[in-house]
């Protein structure tokens, strides 16, 4: 079994790409490293990964015959909106529609990485399924937000008009090894501020909620959902859910030390509240996270110490 992973140098990507070798299968890797490192993938065994440094709103350059593709080419942090809009749009929309092609010319699967941004600020809670969202749609996180929205809108067209075998995940708050320090979410900002001794940044008044997934939890999830014969989306996240200002707690407590604050102004359109509804998880995959937040952090400081990682 052959399958090809858009984004597969990147967090998750990379992660996604480690779950399929382990089950045997060989995988090809797309990536244009906008976001993503080579470094990712860099220890992955060359007889079962191939890796392509391309730009999948060009083209998917690959002949050979494969089961599946997997789109989770995107940048996803909040600071890459300001930098990087254009290029995230295109991801999503090209970039998804060269995918669904790509699957509906062969009679393949496709599994598309959507997110739990598509309920925007979100007036229900916890969020299920069936919430349609409330996203400000020419705010700064629309680039992400509609677009994720738009190849959504694309998928099941793709579904209903051709037919096409596809599978979405909505993905919320995730953290583990290979979050680039710099990378702006709240997780890996934290960490590299703490282990730096300089003050931590909350936005707001860190009373905005966000309930964090460690990274192998998410995954498990997503290899039950790719595998499963359910078609349109599932929630896969940690419905525990915390302030910000209950996570820098936990930060302290892994630290064994008090953590200074420095309170920011927050983003625009940054959603209050989030949390997801996994009852359809649960029920269709057998699935719900196991490590819990402590853990979790524990794993990441340790790996941002020892990769050395440069601030
Ligand atoms: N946040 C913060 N300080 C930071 C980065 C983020 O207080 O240095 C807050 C941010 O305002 C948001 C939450 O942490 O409410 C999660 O932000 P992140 O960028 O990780 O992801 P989001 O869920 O907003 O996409």
């Amino acid at each position: 079994m052959k399958v090809v992973i858009t984004g597969a140098a990147g967090f998750l990507g990379s992660h996604l790409v480690e779950r399929f070798i382990r089950a045997g299968y060989d995988v090809i890797g797309i990536d244009n490293l906008i976001t993503g490192s080579s470094q990712n993938v860099a220890h992955i065994e060359s007889s079962n990964f191939k890796f392509l440094e391309h730009n999948v709103i060009e083209s998917i350059p690959v002949e050979e015959k494969v089961d599946g593709i997997l789109h989770f080419a995107s940048p996803a942090s909040p600071i890459d909106f300001d930098k990087i809009p254009l290029e995230i749009m295109d991801v999503n929309s090209v970039g998804t529609r060269n995918c669904l092609e790509f699957a509906r010319k062969r009679g393949i699967r496709f599994f598309m990485a959507s997110t739990s941004e598509v309920y925007g600020d979100p007036l229900v809670h916890p969020q299920n399924e069936e919430y349609f969202g409330n996203v400000n749609p020419r705010g700064i996180r629309s680039v992400y937000d509609e677009s994720k929205r738009f190849s959504e809108a694309m998928i099941y067209a793709y579904k209903r008009f051709y037919d096409v075998d596809v599978r979405v995940v909505r993905i919320f708050n995730t953290y583990g090894p290979r979050m680039r320090p710099d990378d702006g979410r709240v997780i890996p900002t934290f960490i590299r501020q703490a282990i730096q001794e300089k003050p931590i940044t909350v936005f707001g008044d860190g009373k905005q909620t966000r309930s964090f997934c460690y990274v192998d939890d998410l995954i498990e999830g997503i290899f039950r959902l790719y595998h499963s014969d359910y078609s349109n989306p599932v929630n896969i996240g940690n419905p525990i859910e915390y302030t910000i200002l209950e996570l820098v707690q936990e930060l302290e407590e892994v630290f064994g030390k008090s953590l200074q604050l420095d309170f920011k102004p927050l983003p625009q359109n940054d959603p209050l509240r989030r949390k997801p509804d996994i009852t359809k998880a649960g029920d269709l995959l057998k699935w719900k996270p196991e490590i819990p937040l402590k853990e979790g952090l524990r794993k990441v400081v340790k790996w941002f110490k020892k990769t050395e990682v440069e601030y």
